[in-house]
């Protein structure tokens, strides 16, 4: 079964026709704006895998200079995935309808988390980037 996702009005739906990877969640300061929470929680995705189904003309893309960026609902403001040069690099495990079989594997910039969040003891942390980061 492929994994699905839609924003909170339900205007945007995607399919992911393969296994999601690499799931993490960065404590950065920058993250906890694009995500409206104390972290970001993602997983990368293979972007020929990803398919938007529905509401692809009301999503809205920030991007930076390096050209990573964000895409999110222009109706209700779910950040759906983060995008690189207008490919989707991650999709927001937020968004993700049902069990999409992953669990965050690491916690990352820790080292700078608002000091109104408590990290639960015994999950994989980095002060900041991980070695393998991508
Ligand atoms: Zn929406
Ligand atoms: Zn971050």
């Amino acid at each position: 079964m492929p994994v699905t996702g839609e924003c909170f009005c339900g205007a945007i739906k995607y399919q992911v026709n393969g296994k999601l990877r690499n799931a993490r969640s960065c404590h950065c300061s920058r993250c906890r704006k694009a995500f409206n929470a104390q972290a970001s929680a993602v997983a990368f995705v293979e972007p020929s895998e990803f398919t938007w189904l529905t509401g692809k003309a009301l999503l809205s893309s920030y991007s930076n200079e390096q050209g990573y960026g964000l895409q999110f609902c222009k109706v209700c403001g779910s950040t759906l995935c983060t995008i690189y040069k207008d490919e989707v690099l991650q999709v927001s495990l937020g968004c993700i309808n049902g069990d999409p079989d992953i669990e965050i594997s690491q916690h990352i910039f820790v080292g700078s988390k608002a000091n109104w969040e408590l990290i639960p003891e015994g999950i994989k942390q980095f002060e900041k980037k991980p070695p393998s980061v991508t």
